[in-house]
Order: structure tokens, then sequence, then C-alpha cells
């Protein structure tokens, strides 16, 4: 199957029994045992529950994977990941991770004295890989600046290091991006995102192709418990029903006010890896199918970035992305607060910088409200 067919008809797909189209929600803790040591393969729903496994297969499918894991939110599916390490190992990380991810590292596993440390430059990555180091953590692009890392060649540099490589594919989504293909060996996924597309569920995702890491990570996801709830699942499967057509509008409208806003004179610089002068711009193109809807711009030192995000109202300010409602965030203050200040202003996470995750609305209506909140911050008024 294609990959628009497989969101629709992966995993297990209808209800055998009823014939119904939706994998019914098993809203059940516990299962009968029908004799003494005999089950249906259901014992107890921590372990194992239809319909997170229906979701769990599909995931596994449109990732291109074998095994997939469905957790209570981005950061469990994360923190289960990162269980796979022990004392003493080292991870390394991009410089603009999501704040999340960098603060369980900073502030919880630390204290495991499972390490981390940021690459730079990723031209210079076999040189960081010492004996300590057992994995590289990447986002790409990146949130929120939007950089792009070649997966193929940090995945065949981590693999002959005998180190793992874990790609938090959230930005992306499996439908434009499947980093398992590339070589990496784990992906990893905030389903609150795009995946569940509509603002109303908190969901996380992991999905590796080799066996042995698969069970793993099914060790792991029983013995820590953080699982996704049969309702949550359903929901995701919905969700993922509809990820192709919600990607492709996300995208063209992400283009256009990509476009227009790097025409801006109130603007000084947008990130959008749908531009042709945006630096990974060809490396992106090589490695996934399209550019995904999010854009970052940085407005002029004039403008009061507090009144711009005031301003906006068709455009909802808050946390999050990949709804299918435009959302504008300001991520020195909100994602990406608990990076040191220091970290934050060295890699471009400046007061000034804005992050749109470009909705599926009318891209009009999109770019009307930013040149309306451009005007309230102080900004010209101009005709792009
Ligand atoms: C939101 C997000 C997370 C964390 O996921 P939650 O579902 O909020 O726990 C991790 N990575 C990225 C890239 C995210 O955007």
């Amino acid at each position: 199957m294609k990959k628009n067919s497989l969101l629709i008809h992966g995993g297990i797909s209808t209800d055998e029994k009823t014939g119904a189209v939706n994998v019914p929600i098993y809203q059940t803790s516990t299962y009968k045992q029908s004799k003494f040591g005999e089950n249906t393969g259901y014992e107890y729903s921590r372990t194992g529950n239809p319909t997170r496994e229906a979701l769990e297969k599909l995931i596994a499918d449109i990732e291109g994977g074998t095994r997939g894991f469905a957790f209570a939110s981005g950061l469990a599916a994360i923190s289960a990941v990162l269980s796979l390490f022990k004392s003493g190992d080292k991870i390394l990380i991009t410089n603009n991770l999501y704040g999340g991810t960098f603060r369980i590292l900073n502030q919880v596993f630390s204290n495991f004295n499972i390490k981390y440390e940021i690459v730079d430059d990723f031209d210079k990555l076999d040189k960081q890989i010492k004996d300590d180091v057992k994995a590289v953590f990447i986002e790409t692009p990146t949130n929120p600046l939007l950089d792009v890392i070649d997966i193929k060649k940090v995945s065949s540099i981590a693999k002959s290091k005998g180190i793992l490589t874990i790609v938090d594919n959230t930005f992306m989504s499996p439908y434009l991006q499947n980093p398992l293909l590339l070589g990496a060996d784990i992906v990893v996924h905030s389903a609150t995102k795009y995946l569940g597309g509509h603002s109303d569920l908190v969901a996380g995702l992991a999905i590796v192709k080799d066996e042995e890491l698969g069970e793993k990570l099914h060790f792991i996801q029983n013995a820590t418990g953080g699982i996704l709830q049969p309702f949550d699942s359903f929901l995701l499967i919905r969700g993922i029903k509809t990820l192709s057509v919600r990607m492709d509008r996300h995208e063209e409208n992400a283009r256009f006010i990509a476009d227009k806003l790097s025409r801006s004179t109130n603007i000084k610089k947008v990130y959008y890896t749908g531009l042709k002068n945006h630096p990974g711009h060809e490396i992106q193109k090589s490695q996934a199918s399209g550019f995904g809807g999010v854009i970052s711009f940085v407005l002029n030192d004039d403008l009061n970035f507090k009144r711009f995000v005031e301003g906006l109202e068709l455009i909802t300010f808050g946390e999050s992305l990949g709804g299918v409602e435009s959302l504008a965030c300001h991520p020195a203050s909100m994602t990406h607060a608990t990076l040191p200040k220091e970290l934050r202003e060295r890699i471009g996470i400046t007061d000034n910088l804005i992050r749109i995750s470009v909705g599926i609305e009318d891209k009009e209506d999109i770019l009307e409200d930013i040149q309306k909140a451009l005007i309230l911050a102080g900004g010209k008024d101009e005709i792009l």
C-alpha cells in the first residue's frame, strides 16, 4: 500500500467480529482468563490493550518500523526511550532541541548519571562520539529555528560507531519524513501535534525497526507504565486517517505565509525550510517529501513582541503546534524557557522570535491577522 492508503488502512483497521469500520474502544483494565494459565493474549491493559495495539501497529506501518509503542505524552515516549540507557552513558543532542526534552535530560536523567552533550557542528559529529556516547538524539527540522540535519549522514556515522540514532519526527510527521527508512534506530513523536491534529489530546509514540530494541522498549513501556489510554488511542487513530490532507494544506499555507513575510520590512528574518535561501533546503528536499507547517520569524528590534502576540485574533496565542487552527508561540518564554538564557541567545532564540504553526484556515485570513498584529506592535503598514 502507498502512504495515503496506509494512513487509513494500516495496522488493524476494522473489527473482525462485527465488521465495524473503526476499531472499538476497549475500555477495560483486565481480561477474563478462561483456564488456568490460558488467556486471549491480553492479561492487563498496561501490558496490552486492543485499541492501543491497533494504534501501535498502525504507527509502525506508517513509519516503516516493526514495533510501535503508544504513551501518555510525547515526553512519556521520550522518557521511555531514554530509559534504555544506564548510568555513565552519554547522549549527544542538537542545540535547539524541544525544551521539554532538554529539561528531562538536564534535570531528571542527569540525576541517574545519564549525561548529555550538545553537538554544535554535525560535520564534526564523529569526533564527539567518545566511548561513553551511546546515542545521538536529533530533531529535524529543529524547534524553533528549523535547522535541517542530514538523517542519513548522522545515522551512518552513528552506526559505524555502534551507537543509536534517535529522531524526534514530530515536526514532519510520518507523512513527510520516515527516519527509520533513512537509517535511524528509533523514532519518537509528540502525537499531540500533527498526528492527533485537532488539539484535543496529549499522546506520544515510539517506533523501532529492530526486533530486539522493540522487545526492550515493550519491557520498559510495561515496567514504567506511561501508556496511552484506549479512548485517546481511538482519537489518535481517527486523527491519523486525515493526516495527509491536513499536512498538504498546512504546507500550502505555510509556504504562502513564509513567502509573504520574507518580503516584509517589519521582519528581520524568516525561518522556513521551504524557502530556497534556507541553508538546509536541499537536504530537506532529499530526505523529506515536504517542508511542513511551522515557520519562525524575527521581528524588527523596534517592534514590541508582546503587543504582536496580543494583537493576534484568528491565530491563537498558546503552546503547542500541529492542530488545524493556527497557533503562535513565543519560544523564549514558552516552549524553550527551560533552556539556559545564555544558550538560548547563542543559538538565536531571542525575545523577538515568534513561531507560528500555520493552520488549515484560509491563508489570506492568516496573513491578514499577522499584518494587523505587526501594525499594533509598532510596525509599518505595507502591502505584501
Ligand atoms: C511537544 C513536543 C514534544 C513533547 O510532547 P508532549 O506530547 O507535549 O509531551 C516533544 N518533541 C517535540 C518536537 C514537540 O513539539
